[in-house]
């Protein structure tokens, strides 16, 4: 192994036509560091030196991302683009697979810990970073010519975002989301561009908001920091969705599974509510963990508005959060997209799963979840949480005021981005 690592492999992303017959990986055996996945006989060499001429991003580098990070650097991609706002903290070790107590310890941003980690597994890899949050104004820069979206993020505006890029540009994005034990995936490929490492040029399947059609009501789901994340279910999300994203970028579009993939590894023993102590099973049912697989043949929505009418309101930024800093009152109001978003929406009652479809916050839900972190109380229609210990980077302690009409006002800040990272993880986006 010694010598394998002290001779790592030459072969460039620009250097496509050579490098997989580099002798890489196990010195001695005369085998290329990816021999085990050519011999698969539905993978070869030729997929092998396609997804060496590949570039995926991945938007959001926390454990699904991270993951998924593994998995591509690992099998051959040869551009890796990490999108990611955060740095990493102590809570994340115990499951971001990508991350050591030094890089916690010296709070360094997870692109950055990310890509050291990427070039430690294959030198070889041009990796590319992008220290921030996705939003409208720099999302078409951050994916740049990327052959595939990979999402590994925690909150749904985000997605929506992804979503108009893939479709708009024709580029393939792998879904993919865990909350709690449960996950879901799938793939989209609407509008899919012809040619490139990607694609044989076959369009078609339903875009997220043929399935999803909005995200759901700011506070209507739990996220991570309130319902928690079992690591064993981001791993398996995680193989899933990097099954398809490899297949797309080595060529492999017709054996990428088009289904809406769902896994529940809690099964009935302790249900998939979290925090709210919804879906308690029957006793005696085990953790059974619960597949689901729906095909999405026929999915694709002729009145859809992004892959239909080809309106791609969250990348022009109507339809995402507005927030404003709250002058001299050290808070911000975040007003999430739901709450904006159209009459037609909320007449139409167009809600994503699990989505309270009037559009209003369900404060009684939303108080149980957060009284997990702190003190909470609902007065008047507002609710008021202190989450204990949550302070902002200036060191005031951070208490949300929850509106029914989506609005929530953070106080202990005057930062806008700290303020919708706060938002996204307690409430939700
Ligand atoms: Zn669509």
């Amino acid at each position: 192994m010694t010598a394998a690592l002290a001779h790592p492999d030459p072969g460039s992303p620009s250097d496509q036509t050579t490098h997989h017959t580099v002798r890489a990986g196990d010195a001695g055996s005369g085998l290329s560091r990816w021999h085990r996945q050519e011999i698969l006989p539905w993978f070869g060499t030729d997929a092998q030196r396609r997804l060496r001429g590949s570039h995926a991003a991945v938007v959001g580098c926390g454990a699904l991302g991270g993951a998924q990070v593994d998995l591509l650097a690992r099998a051959g991609v040869g551009r890796i683009t990490l999108i990611d706002r955060d740095v990493v903290e102590w809570t994340n070790l115990q499951r971001q697979s990508l991350y050591v107590e030094d890089d916690a310890r010296r709070g360094v941003t997870k692109v950055a810990a990310a890509a050291a980690r990427v070039r430690a597994i294959d030198s070889s890899i041009a990796v590319r970073e992008c220290a921030a949050d996705l939003v409208p104004e720099n999302a078409l820069e951050c994916i740049g010519d990327a052959d595939v979206i990979v999402d590994g993020l925690d909150g749904f505006e985000t997605r929506y975002i992804l979503n108009d890029v893939a479709v708009s540009r024709g580029v393939p994005y792998v879904h993919c989301g865990v909350v709690a034990a449960r996950g879901t995936t799938m793939p989209v490929m609407s509008g899919a561009r012809s040619g490139g490492a990607a694609g044989d040029g076959a369009a078609g399947g339903p875009c997220l908001r043929c399935v999803f059609d909005e995200p759901p009501a700011a506070g209507a789901e739990p996220t991570c920091d309130t319902a928690g994340v079992f690591g064993p279910a981001v791993a398996v999300m995680a193989g899933l969705a990097a099954a398809n994203a490899i297949r797309l970028l080595a060529g492999l579009r017709d054996q990428v599974d088009m289904a809406l993939v769902s896994v529940d590894l809690a099964g009935g023993a302790h249900g998939a509510g979290g925090a709210t102590g919804a879906g308690m099973g029957a006793a005696g049912a085990g953790a059974a963990p619960i597949f689901m697989r729906m095909s999405l043949e026929g999915a694709r929505r002729e009145d859809c508005v992004c892959c239909g009418a080809r309106r791609f309101e969250w990348l022009m930024g109507t339809r995402t959060s507005d927030t404003t800093a709250l002058c001299g009152r050290n808070a911000v109001q975040v007003k999430p997209a739901r709450a904006a978003g159209s009459a037609r929406d909320a007449a139409a009652g167009t809600a994503g799963v699990g989505a309270d479809c009037s559009g209003l916050h369900s404060l009684d839900a939303l108080a149980a979840r957060l009284r997990e972190l702190g003190d909470v109380r609902v007065e008047a229609g507002v609710l008021h949480a202190m989450p204990r210990g949550e302070k902002s980077r200036a060191g005031y302690p951070i208490e949300l005021a929850v509106f029914a009409d989506g609005r929530t006002i953070v106080r202990g800040t005057s930062d806008i981005d700290e303020a919708r990272r706060i938002h996204a993880r307690l409430v939700g986006s």
